[in-house]
């Protein structure tokens, strides 16, 4: 990293620490040219892209949106909020984990049945079919007929919960 005093290239780190609670790194850096010292700050980068609806259209990705969404697919439903929070979590680090600036809403449309099929299989199969607006009933038929195949998503794997 260049020294913003004299602009030589080489500076060397004389002492690095974890600054914001961890989240970031606190370099100090010491110039071979000049000697001056300056400090720096790493910190990963998390964006948020932007969706990219069907039509073409950019919007800002609204979480309270999505939770209302995925609140009415599982309405009366046996699922504790905690549940669906850590679902939303999930589907958020899915996000900027792409490290993109845009994603597709189909995309994560995708992400939110995955995550519902997991939970709830009713709330999978009314977000399901809201989200493909019964458009294509064979979809539909296919959806069901992908549960009806598919093993139990709450399959004993032996652990206590
Ligand atoms: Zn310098």
């Amino acid at each position: 990293m260049r020294c913003p005093f004299c602009h030589t290239q080489d500076t060397r780190v004389v002492d690095s620490r974890l600054a914001s609670e961890g989240d970031q790194v606190r370099r100090r850096r010491e110039c071979v040219g000049c000697g001056e010292r300056f400090t720096t700050y790493e910190a990963a980068e998390l964006v948020m892209p932007r969706v990219v609806k069907r039509d073409g259209t950019r919007v800002q990705f609204d979480e309270s949106r999505l939770r209302t969404g995925m609140m009415r697919a599982l309405e009366k439903r046996p699922v504790a909020t905690e549940a669906v929070e850590a679902a939303l979590n999930r589907i958020r680090q899915r996000m900027q984990s792409l490290g993109e600036a845009e994603v597709a809403a189909s995309t994560i449309g995708e992400w939110v049945m995955e995550e519902l099929r997991e939970l709830d299989e009713v709330a999978y199969v009314r977000f399901a079919s809201v989200y493909r607006s019964f458009q294509d009933v064979s979809a539909f038929r296919e959806v069901i007929e992908g549960l009806e195949h598919q093993t139990p998503p709450f399959v004993d794997d032996g652990e206590s919960s």
